[in-house]
């Protein structure tokens, strides 16, 4: 075959073109093209050929990098600039390891180092090493960008074996755990498991978070809606808005598990983005249909902390023509308000616009009396930990009369979360109480399930 290359023509037998071929894709199947590191498939497969000649993989240790703060850089700067970014980790990764070592590029913002032949002390130092180089600022076109990594670690005496996985798929599970463990002690630093933390749960947050791309991709986030009933005038035309995830291979996994994982990824705004539309759709149907109902969002304090949860619930709500007072936000108490100034400014904005504001599961987490006076409220829901004995316990029945006599002193209202039995129910009225929701009244159900609208229900139907 004559091949023109910049040295002018040239004869080349065709089984060389082939072999040339062949070579570019292998390479190209195992390296990833943005940093040119070993990818994934190619870590395993170096693995495979370790565990051959060291069945143990003794002297082996396995660091899980996440950065922290990446998904921001993308959002804030481009794709162009994150891009950078990744490269230059990687570069200054290569520098910190030796040539016995695999680096590799597992996706997105996380990379994976096989340390060989090397002691515990010696693991834990280059681990130090990773985030002290990962907290360099990055000069990327004359923007100074801080960033931090994460970093999990794990050794062979760590991990117990696991049937289902090679030696080293379930070592880098557990430094994967590791590395969440890391990233929940506050980031950028290394974390080890130890026998205090539980292998299960780590083992299914790790799951989690590999099944969630694929989660986002095919689209397998559907909205349940749960009604809530007014204790005064029956009306039970208000819902809230509840995330479902049926996956392929960990069947349903709760809101409860995902989205604190999502929290920590960045994935939360995506998500949210994505509530935050079908529910406007959605109230827009009922709209078409005459039954108008208004919708609670769970919006997360992570998602408050950037400026733009605003704009993209008030531009849903204008393009599909949703009034917003159909609209209530329940700020949940996953995380902390990191920023509370903006916290207040941002929900002031929505407040104007005529959206209500609730805080969800009042008295866990991160609620306290401050909230209360700082926040700018509509109904105070108080969590279901409280009403579950408000029957049985005179304590608990005195603190939920304290909280909704405070709400109601300062104008709010308030929801009782979790209502599960019609004693319950009972008492919440003769305490005050505004509005109920639980099991008792209605399961989270898909949209078409829900009880039709009535100003009159049985349950209140007692004297
Ligand atoms: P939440 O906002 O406090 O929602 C109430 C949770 O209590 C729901 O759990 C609901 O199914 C459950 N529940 C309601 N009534 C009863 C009852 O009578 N008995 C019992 N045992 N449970 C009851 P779910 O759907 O699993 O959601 C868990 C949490 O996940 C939510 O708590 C909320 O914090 C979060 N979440 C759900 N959807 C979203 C979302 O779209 N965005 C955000 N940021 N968080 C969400
Ligand atoms: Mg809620
Ligand atoms: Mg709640």
């Amino acid at each position: 075959m004559l091949v023109v290359t910049d040295d002018g023509p040239r004869v080349v037998s065709v089984s060389q073109i082939f072999e040339r071929l062949s070579a570019d894709f292998r390479h190209a199947a195992l390296h990833d093209s943005l940093t040119g590191l070993p990818n994934r498939r190619h870590l395993g497969e170096r693995g495979e050929a370790l565990a051959r000649g060291n069945a143990n993989l003794a002297g082996i240790a396995v660091l899980y990098i996440d950065l922290d703060g990446f998904k921001a850089i993308n959002d804030t700067f481009g794709h162009r600039a994150g891009d950078e970014v990744l490269a230059g980790f990687a570069e200054r990764l290569g520098r910190i390891i030796r040539p016995a070592d695999v680096l590799a590029r597992l996706g997105g913002d996380e990379f994976a180092i096989l340390l060989v032949g090397v002691s515990e002390m010696q693991a834990l130092a280059v681990a130090d090493r990773v985030v002290a180089g990962s907290s360099v600022p990055f000069d990327c076109d004359g923007n100074i960008l801080h960033l931090s990594a994460s970093v999990g670690i794990a050794m062979p005496g760590d991990v117990p074996a696991e049937p289902e996985l090679t030696r080293l798929e379930a070592l880098l599970r557990h430094a994967d755990g590791a590395m969440l463990k890391a990233k929940q002690a506050g980031k950028r630093q290394v974390a080890r498991l130890d026998g205090h933390d539980e292998a299960a749960p780590i083992a299914r947050n790790a799951l989690i978070r590999r099944r969630l791309p694929s989660a986002f991709e095919t689209r397998r986030f559907t909205l349940h809606y749960q009604p809530q009933l007014d204790l005064v005038s029956g009306d039970n035309s208000t819902v809230e808005a509840l995330l479902r995830w049926t996956d392929s291979e960990l069947g349903m996994v709760s809101p409860a598990e995902f989205i604190p994982i999502m929290e920590l990824s960045g994935d939360i705004h995506r998500i949210g983005l994505r509530v935050i539309n079908e529910v406007c759709m959605q109230a827009r149907r009922w709209l078409d249909a005459g039954v108008p109902r208004r919708v609670g969002i769970n919006v997360s304090p992570v998602q408050l902390a950037t400026r733009r949860v605003v704009s993209e619930l008030l531009s849903a709500l204008a393009r599909h023509g949703v009034p917003p007072d159909l609209i209530q936000v329940e700020i949940t108490e996953g995380a902390a308000i990191t920023n509370l100034p903006r916290a207040i400014g941002q929900l002031q904005q929505l407040r104007d616009a005529g959206i209500s504001i609730a805080l969800d599961d009042y008295g866990t987490g991160f609620s306290s009396l401050a909230m209360l006076r700082n926040l700018p409220l509509n109904i105070v829901k108080i969590d279901k930990s409280f009403i579950d004995n408000i029957d049985t316990s005179a304590a608990d029945a005195l603190l939920v009369r304290g909280v909704i006599d405070t709400a109601h002193a300062l104008g709010l209202k308030v929801t009782a979360e979790g209502v599960e039995r019609p004693c319950q129910l009972r008492l919440l009225r003769e305490l005050g109480c505004d509005i109920a929701q639980g099991f008792l009244i209605s399961r989270p159900v898909a949209p078409d399930d829900l009880p039709p609208l009535t100003a009159r229900t049985p349950l209140l139907e007692w004297h």
